[in-house]
């Protein structure tokens, strides 16, 4: 039994490098996530995001849900501090607005799906996104209702947003039917059986600094002064210190504590896929359901 459990550690450790994703040719992205800090989060995609931006990217953050639930305030002054620190953190980023869409945090199953999919299909034709980022549908079970419901809504809008004959009245209105060729999806690797990424990104230091100060510009749910508190309380009950901590006020060290986790996850990835920094995504492209195509385009296609 012990052999079988080296021999799986030795299979998990010898997991195959992920394949490098190039940035792909492009003007614009939509990022499309349910809560303020989706973009953000250690098992985000703040460092794409700044990439994208680096590259010449514009971009837009879609925020389905109205964050009511995430904080220690009342429902309206969660919503309202949400939606401020979510705008600080896409300009900390490089992205040139935000939509929020104001469906009620974690009540987002009876959300009608036709509605929330008719908002994203016409923000799709407005912006007409060269990339679109979000939640993987297909991935395994995450318990969060509002990620499984945008992430559904926003798989089916891609492919819709093609369509003339959906929401013709988008048409009326001057839009233009648009197909997204390229989507980053993400997962969580902790819930179920986690994330299947088919490609790493590669992040430099600087994105990854990015990326650090957007995830703690969201104090109403990160970097809390009682979290620096209970940290300094439990090395102090073993008679230990952290140096670098000392001379910080508790939200400074709250701060520091959240951007090493930031950088440390960055880290691991990196070195997962033999880079430095590295964020992991399940990568779709244009044609990737046609796989002959792929190939064919790939082995023929010349200059004109
Ligand atoms: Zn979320």
């Amino acid at each position: 039994m012990i052999g079988l459990i080296l021999l799986a550690a030795a299979a998990i450790a010898a997991a195959a490098p992920l394949p490098k994703a190039a940035i792909p040719e492009g003007k614009r992205f939509l990022v499309i996530q349910p809560h303020h800090d989706d973009h953000t989060t250690d098992y985000g995609m703040g460092g794409l995001i700044a990439k994208l931006v680096d590259a010449g990217y514009d971009g837009w953050f879609i925020r389905a849900s109205n964050d009511e639930k995430d904080g220690a305030w009342g429902y309206p002054h969660n919503d309202m501090i949400n939606q401020r620190e979510s705008e600080a953190a896409i300009a900390i980023l490089g992205m040139k607005g935000l939509y929020s869409l104001g469906w009620r945090n974690d009540y987002m199953d009876p959300t009608p799906l036709l509605e929330l999919r008719a908002q994203i299909i016409l923000l799709i034709r407005k912006h007409r996104p060269d990339v679109v980022l979000g939640h993987d549908p297909w991935g395994h079970y995450d318990r969060n209702p509002d990620h499984r419901k945008v992430a559904r809504a926003c798989a089916e809008a891609v492919w819709m947003a093609g369509l003339r004959n959906v929401h013709p009245e988008h048409i009326e209105l001057g839009l233009e039917p648009w197909r997204v060729p390229h989507q980053f999806l993400k997962a969580r690797v902790d819930y179920g059986r986690g994330h299947e990424a088919n490609v790493a990104v590669e992040l430099t230091q600087a994105h990854v600094a990015r990326k650090m100060k957007a995830y703690s510009a969201h104090r109403n749910v990160y970097a809390h002064p009682s979290m620096a508190r209970s940290v300094r309380q439990q090395l102090a009950a073993r008679g230990l210190k952290a140096p670098e901590l000392d001379r910080k006020t508790d939200e400074e060290a709250a701060v520091a504590i959240e951007e090493w986790h930031m950088d440390w996850i960055s880290r691991k990835r990196g070195t997962e896929n033999g880079l430095r920094y590295a964020e992991i995504f399940y990568y779709l492209g244009e044609f990737d359901h046609l796989p002959g195509l792929t190939g064919y385009l790939r082995d023929n296609v010349v200059k004109r």
